[in-house]
């Protein structure tokens, strides 16, 4: 091949790499071979839910928009693989570590994350969501009403008998679950 053609193809080879390492680093969604795994996008349709886990949501949602609430499912069932590849994060593969388990109530569609549907008091057509958002000066009052509207997700899940993850040694304020089942 003549030279003229081999630096091109060089840049461009080094380029797709680049782009496709810094995809992955920052989102882990570009398919890398085992264990650095594609992580499929949450499920957040509450179709998939145990029926009677989702009559349980449905009441909790309710009282929470009798509130003034806008809850928001932001995830509802999970796939064993999608939790699987979120163990993975910030263990085999980078990132910060998002869950403590493989074994999720998500997995069998006994469990939502909610989040705060309000619009954020400052950032244009963005929600207030787990209120984590950090570095502008509406912040701390979406930080706020964040805490508002978990407070009320823990007392509502409680009064309608789900679980509450706020409470956990570590806390997941967004995710609710249904009661383990007694047997006898
Ligand atoms: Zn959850």
């Amino acid at each position: 091949m003549p030279i003229p053609l081999l630096l091109p193809l060089a840049v461009g080879a080094s380029a797709l790499v680049g782009w496709v390492g810094w995809r992955w680093w920052r989102t882990g969604e570009v398919s890398m071979p085992a264990p650095l795994a594609f992580v499929p996008r949450a499920d957040k349709d509450p179709s998939k839910l145990e029926p009677a886990f989702r009559a349980k949501v449905e009441a909790l949602l309710g009282a929470l928009r009798a509130r003034g609430h806008r809850p928001v499912i932001a995830e509802a069932w999970r796939s064993q693989a999608r939790q699987d590849a979120l163990y993975a994060q910030g263990r085999t593969r980078p990132g910060v570590i998002v869950t403590w388990t493989t074994d999720s109530e998500h997995t069998r569609g006994r469990a939502v994350d909610l989040i705060d549907g309000r619009p954020h008091p400052t950032r244009s057509g963005e929600i207030v969501g787990w209120g984590s958002w950090t570095g502008s000066p509406g912040d701390d009052v979406a930080k706020a009403m964040a805490d508002d509207f978990y407070e009320d997700v823990g007392e509502l899940a409680e009064d309608v008998g789900l679980v509450w993850g706020g409470t956990w040694s570590n806390p997941d304020k967004a995710h609710v679950q249904a009661r383990s089942e007694v047997t006898t």
